[in-house]
């Protein structure tokens, strides 16, 4: 029996930071053992928000692939693409424009919180209002069964599966209508305690290492009511802390109460954490070195997932086309 479909995309801004890692490319890591994985560059869907700066963007897309084989995807196990290659989801997107109400892109949450948060960005634009449309076109080439998602990302899912809904009652049943797979949302603080974002500057990269991931680490924000080392803490409001939970497991309960009854200091607490990072982190660097060695690696692993990505979405597109009965020649 062929394996399901899964499909996901990450979106060229640079290097991808630990964050990413835990809240989604690790789960990626697992299911390209179990699905036939479609995992793609989302290089358009970067330009949505960010058109007016375009001057990383092939280093960019470099980046997130070097990310991505470090991470631990392997490019025999599962097709990484980069959309911009594949002209046919610009095709799907612009058929299902003209099908999908404006009023399902006006009501989409994120639309609505985006455009609030990105302030300082020009994003009241034609194309960010549709955004959900290619993110549907992304998935329903690839027929795709399944779509790894956080909560926060399901009215997405939900939206994809309605425009495969409406396609299919115009035209005929062409598109399965994809499951999201949840993601349990798992959330680490930037070194500021605030949400780790780029644009808070407070990320710790995948490929931090050494100094770089030591000076970050020391300087991140602990509890704030702790003044003296044996002051009590509370680790529940300590940035370090919620990386213990992640990183240390084993000593997760031990760093607790030992904070709580005041019997360590942060200084420690940090450079064990640091530690701890470095560890967990190795195989990860060692697979960085081996691509960052290889120049010619990250080519190879996008045009093989193109070509790979191709084949189905040619298929898909025939069907479309003569679904709608625009298959002229
Ligand atoms: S001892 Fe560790 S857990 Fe407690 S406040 Fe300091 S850094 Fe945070």
């Amino acid at each position: 029996m062929s394996k399901k479909v899964v499909l996901s995309g990450a979106r060229p801004t640079g290097a991808l930071h630990i964050g990413n890692y835990l809240g989604a490319i690790k789960n990626w890591v697992k299911l390209q053992d179990e699905y036939d994985c479609f995992f793609f560059i989302a290089d358009w869907h970067a330009l949505t928000t960010d058109y007016e700066d375009t001057g990383s963007y092939k280093e960019n897309i470099s980046e997130v692939v070097m990310d991505l084989y470090a991470a631990g995807l392997e490019p025999d196990k599962c097709n990484i693409f980069l959309q911009s290659s594949l002209k046919e989801h610009a095709e799907l997107h612009l058929l299902f424009s003209m099908i999908t109400p404006l009023s399902w892109l006006e009501r989409c949450p994120t639309y609505k919180d985006q455009l609030n948060q990105m302030d300082e960005k020009n994003i009241r634009t034609y194309g960010f209002l549709g955004y959900p449309c290619l993110q549907s076109a992304d998935i329903l080439i690839y027929k795709a069964d399944y779509v790894p998602v956080g909560e926060d990302q399901l009215p997405h899912v939900e939206m994809t599966r309605e425009i495969a809904r409406r396609f299919n009652f115009l035209f005929g049943k062409v598109f399965p209508e994809p499951e999201p797979l949840l993601t349990e949302a798992k959330v680490l603080p930037g070194l500021d305690g605030r949400k780790m974002s780029k644009s808070y500057n407070n990320t710790i990269a995948l490929k931090d290492r050494g100094d770089v991931l030591r000076k970050k680490v020391m300087s991140m924000i602990t509890d704030p009511a702790r003044i003296r080392k044996d002051d009590p803490g509370h680790p529940d409001v300590c940035a370090v802390f919620a990386y213990h939970k992640f990183f240390n497991k084993e000593e997760k309960e031990q760093i607790e109460s030992d904070c709580k009854a005041g019997l360590i200091g942060c200084v420690g607490c940090k450079k064990n954490l640091y530690e701890k990072l470095a560890e967990v982190l190795k195989p990860i660097h060692e697979r960085r070195d081996e691509i960052e060695a290889n120049p010619d690696m990250v080519r190879e692993i996008i045009a093989r997932g193109n070509a790979s990505a191709q084949v189905v979405i040619s298929k898909t597109m025939a069907d479309v086309r003569k679904a709608m009965k625009i298959d002229w020649e």
